[in-house]
């Protein structure tokens, strides 16, 4: 809708509606007492508003409509469920866990990594080969040879597998291994590496920027589900706030938010969105409570010695013992801990 400035000239509206027919709309000029306000008809989501915003006369446009389209719940109602290998599926009544190091150290690391989180009830291993960090002179993974160590992670133990992908030629390799591809929050507006995923076969985890609302989290998903890939995973993973006392800010809230607005899942990831070992294990159950549909946790066999995130990734122990709680927190509200399958199944 836009609004014309009080005293606007029966030009400027003309010029309004023009602009909008030239767009391939239809326009509905709406008088009022103190303004004229026109609506634009038959927008279908993808609305350049900037086009309007500028011209002469117009004091202010809303979006009525949502900027997103086949993300939204209206476009569809039902939930996406996203149905990976091995019978596990995201979305519907159960809630898996991503659990794993923030790394790829090392063949040893890995695989100890990926026995100790599916005894506790993972069904997905998680870690990274290409690590995006803030400094370049941290441990930036082993690239190309991770993908391999995952890769035996997952025969040796059954688990899937989940890792990000950097850039769209990385991409390539990851989609040839993973069971989803990993796209951290530093690139949830890295619109090329969008487009690729969004071309990939494989299912798609979608991290929120840290300092990105969920309307642009969502708008982002819609990259990917306007280049054809329906499969998409939503992850709050902590937003930047003013408080210094955690890593980020986890945005609980987004959950029940996004639900609402749309049809895809979401997981949480209370690792990143706390920074602080003792402080995942209470977002973790929390995060479940709210509806998530998954959680993503970083474990590390012996997270002092960790390449990257060790004060945020639980002792093994610490990570059963969160299995045991969030298995009665789903119960409580009708869902279910989704359990990796028996060894030979
Ligand atoms: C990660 O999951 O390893 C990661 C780097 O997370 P984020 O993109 O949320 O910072
Ligand atoms: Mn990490």
């Amino acid at each position: 809708m836009i609004v014309m400035r009080h005293g606007a000239t029966t030009e400027e509206l003309d010029r309004v509606v023009a602009v909008i027919k030239e767009m391939g709309y239809q326009a509905r000029p709406m008088p009022g007492a103190q303004r004229t306000a026109v609506g634009l008809v038959g927008n279908d989501g993808r609305v350049d508003a900037s086009r309007l915003e500028g011209l002469p006369g117009v004091q202010e446009v809303i979006q009525v409509t949502k900027p997103y389209k086949q993300v939204s719940r209206e476009w569809q109602a039902e939930n996406t469920v996203v149905r990976l290998g091995g019978g596990v599926a995201v979305g519907g009544t159960d809630v898996i866990a991503i659990a794993g190091p923030c790394s790829v150290e090392s063949e040893k690391q890995i695989i100890e990594s990926a026995a100790k989180v599916r005894e506790a009830g993972a069904v997905i291993l998680r870690g990274g080969a290409w690590k995006p960090r803030s400094s370049p002179y941290s441990f930036q993974g082993l690239g190309r040879p991770a993908l391999k160590l995952l890769a035996k992670a997952r025969d040796e133990t059954g688990l899937l597998i989940c890792t990000e992908a950097m850039d769209p030629e990385g991409l390539n390799w990851v989609a040839e291994l993973a069971d989803i591809i990993q796209i951290g929050a530093r690139n949830m507006q890295n619109f090329s590496l969008l487009k690729a995923a969004g071309r990939s076969k494989k299912p798609v985890l979608l991290k929120r920027g840290m300092s990105a609302t969920i309307e642009e989290l969502l708008l982002s998903a819609e990259y990917l589900l306007a280049e054809g890939n329906h499969d998409v995973i939503l992850c709050e993973r902590g937003i930047r706030g003013f408080d210094t006392a955690t890593r980020n800010v986890f945005d609980l809230t987004a959950i029940p938010v996004v639900h609402k607005l749309s049809h895809l899942p979401i997981i949480a990831d209370p690792s990143h969105g706390t920074g602080l070992r003792e402080k995942v294990i209470p977002m973790a159950r929390a995060a479940v409570a709210a509806g998530a549909d998954g959680i993503m946790v970083e474990v590390h066999p012996d997270p002092t010695a960790a390449l990257s995130d060790g004060a945020q990734s639980l002792f093994p122990e610490q990570f059963a013992q969160l299995m045991q709680e969030v298995r009665v927190i789903a119960d409580v509200i009708g869902r279910r801990m989704a359990e990796p399958a028996p060894v030979g199944a």
